[in-house]
C-alpha cells in the first residue's frame, strides 16, 4: 500500500469512527420577546435522521415551515410527522404559534402567565420518531436580554454556553414544564446538587430570596439522609397563584427530562408560612426514588408523606413529638379511608376512589415499619435513610419506570435481605390497613386511647429519637456496615 492510500485509508477509518461514535442532532429554539412564536432550527449530525415527529397531540396545529424550505425539497410534512429529505450536517428549520397554543381551547401545551409562558416540551420539540441509541439531543436558546429558561434537562457538559441541554433519555411522552420568559432564576447549591430554581414573576413581586431560603431549607433537609442531594440538578419551578387558603396550594413532581418539582404558591404569604408547610419536603421527597408506576403509588407517595414529617423534625422545624402526631394522625386518617379495595387497587384507582388517604397512608406506615425493623435487625447499623442512600449510589437518576417489587426487591438488596419484601407480600394485595401493633409497641407510642402518648422508656425513646434526629452515614456503607458487623460479631 502507498503511503499516500494509507493516509487516505487512516482518514476514512477516522471518520468512520467519528460516525460511529456519538452523534449529535442540535436544536437551537429563538424567543423572541413577545413571547408570540419560537423559531427552531435543527442540525442533523453525521448520521441522518430522516422523521421527527411530536408526542403532543395537537402540536401539528401550531406548527409552521418556511414555504421555501419545502419547495426547496429539504423537508416535507405528511401525516404529522416532519420528513428530512436533506443531507448529513445540514440544518432545517420551522416555527411554532405560541400565541395560538395559549390561547387554543381545551389545549394543555401552553399557558400564558406573568409575561412568561409554561409548555409541554412536545409543543416544539420535535424529535426524531425513532431515536437512534448512539445519538444524543442538544438544545440551546437565544434568549431576548431580562429572559430565561426552565427546563427539566440537564446542563450539557463541556458546552462553551450555560444555556445548552442535553434532553435526557426519559420515554417522550413522560410529561414536563418547560418555562420561558421573564424569570428569576437562582442556583441552590446543597451537598451533592445544584437545584435551578426559577421563580416567575408576579404582582405583588415575590421575593426571590426568600424562595431560594424556602428551597435551600427542604433540598439540605433532603441530604439528611444519606449526606447528599439524590439527583445532582434538578429543575425548581415556583409559579405565583395569587391569593389563596395557604402558602402552597399544590405541587407536583413531573419525570419527563428528568425528575422536577413545580411549586404554585400564593405568594402574598410571609416565608414563615412556606417553612411551615409541608409540600416542599413531600416532594423534594419523591427524587429519592425513581418513577413508580401507578400501581405501586402507595410506595412513592408513603415515602414522602413519611419523610415529609420525619425532615421537618431535623431540620427544627417541628417537634419531634408533633412530628409523631402528625404520622399518627395520618395513619388513622388512611385507617378510616381504608374499605375494600386492596393497596394496589386503591393506588391504581386513587383519584377515582379518591383514596389518597388509604394509599398515601399506608404506603408511610410501611415506610415506618421498614425503618424500624430495619434499625433492629441491624442494631441501629440500617435505617431507611441508609438504604434510600444505597439505591441512590446505585441507581439514580433513573430515565424509566420501575414497579414497586423492583424497588423492594433492590432495597432488600441492598440492605439486610428481606425487610421491603415481606412487608410487600403482606400488605400489598391486603385489603386491610397496615398492622402498626408491634412497630408502635417498639416505638413506645399509645395511638389506640383517645390522648396521644409516647412512653419514657429509655429504648422505645432512643429509638424514637433515633429516626427524628440526623443520623451519620454513608450509603456506600449500608452493606458493608452489616458484613462487618457480622464479621466482628464471629470474634
Ligand atoms: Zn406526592
Amino acid at each position: 500500500m502507498t503511503t499516500l492510500r494509507r493516509l487516505a485509508v487512516a482518514i476514512l477509518l477516522a471518520i468512520a469512527s467519528t460516525a460511529s461514535g456519538n452523534d449529535v442532532l442540535r436544536y437551537r429554539v429563538s424567543v423572541p420577546e413577545s413571547l408570540k412564536q419560537l423559531s427552531v432550527e435543527v442540525c442533523q449530525g453525521s448520521r441522518v435522521v430522516r422523521e421527527f415527529s411530536s408526542h403532543a397531540a395537537d402540536a401539528g396545529q401550531f406548527l409552521g415551515v418556511p414555504d421555501t424550505r419545502v419547495t426547496a425539497g429539504l423537508i416535507e410534512i405528511r401525516h404529522g410527522r416532519i420528513r428530512y429529505k436533506g443531507a448529513a450536517g445540514q440544518c432545517f428549520d420551522y416555527t411554532v404559534d405560541l400565541a395560538a397554543a395559549r390561547t387554543a381551547d381545551n389545549s394543555r401545551l401552553a399557558r400564558g402567565q406573568h409575561e412568561a409562558v409554561l409548555m409541554r416540551s412536545g409543543l416544539w420539540l420535535w424529535r426524531p420518531s425513532s431515536q437512534p441509541a448512539d445519538t444524543s439531543i442538544q438544545v440551546a436558546f437565544d434568549l431576548p436580554e431580562g429572559h430565561g429558561v426552565s427546563v427539566p434537562w440537564q446542563p450539557a457538559h463541556g458546552s462553551a454556553r450555560d444555556d445548552v441541554y442535553l434532553v435526557s433519555g426519559s420515554p417522550s411522552d413522560w410529561p414536563d414544564l418547560v418555562a420561558v420568559g421573564r424569570l428569576h432564576t437562582d442556583t441552590i447549591t446543597v451537598e451533592g446538587a445544584r437545584l435551578r430554581l426559577a421563580v416567575l414573576g408576579a404582582e405583588p413581586t415575590i421575593s426571590k430570596p426568600d424562595m431560594s431560603s424556602w428551597i435551600r431549607e427542604a433540598a439540605h433537609a433532603i441530604t439528611t439522609l444519606y449526606g447528599r442531594f439524590p439527583l445532582p440538578s434538578p429543575q425548581i419551578l415556583v409559579v405565583p397563584q395569587g391569593p389563596a387558603g395557604e402558602a402552597v396550594p399544590w405541587a407536583q413532581v413531573l419525570r419527563g427530562g428528568g425528575a422536577a418539582a413545580h411549586f404554585f404558591v400564593d405568594q402574598t404569604r410571609p416565608l414563615d408560612e412556606f417553612r411551615q408547610d409541608w409540600t416542599a419536603a413531600h416532594e423534594l421527597s419523591h427524587m429519592l426514588l425513581p418513577y413508580i408506576l401507578r400501581d405501586d403509588s402507595w410506595l412513592s407517595e408513603g415515602f414522602a408523606s413519611y419523610y415529609q414529617n420525619i425532615l421537618r423534625a431535623r431540620a427544627g422545624m417541628l417537634s419531634r413529638e408533633t412530628a409523631w402526631k402528625k404520622l399518627y394522625d395520618g395513619f388513622q386518617r388512611g385507617r378510616d379511608g381504608t374499605s375494600g379495595a386492596t393497596l394496589v387497587e386503591a393506588s391504581r384507582e386513587m383519584r377515582k376512589r379518591g383514596a389518597y388517604m388509604r394509599v398515601y397512608w399506608s404506603g408511610a406506615a410501611i415506610a415506618l415499619m421498614a425503618d424500624v425493623e430495619l434499625r433492629r435487625r441491624s442494631g441501629g447499623q440500617q435505617s431507611l435513610d441508609v438504604a434510600l442512600g444505597a439505591l441512590a449510589e446505585c441507581c439514580l437518576p433513573s430515565d424509566r419506570a420501575w414497579t414497586g417489587i423492583e424497588v423492594f426487591e433492590l432495597l432488600d438488596d441492598l440492605t439486610t435481605g428481606s425487610v421491603f419484601m415481606q412487608l410487600y407480600d403482606e400488605y400489598a394485595q391486603s385489603s386491610s390497613f397496615p398492622d402498626l401493633g408491634p412497630t408502635s409497641e417498639r416505638l413506645g407510642i399509645d395511638h389506640r386511647s383517645s390522648r396521644f402518648r409516647l412512653s419514657s422508656d429509655p429504648e422505645a425513646s432512643g429509638l424514637r429519637d433515633a429516626i427524628m434526629s440526623l443520623p451519620v452515614r454513608r450509603p456506600v456503607d449500608a452493606r458493608s456496615a452489616l458484613e462487618r458487623q457480622e464479621i466482628g460479631s464471629l470474634d
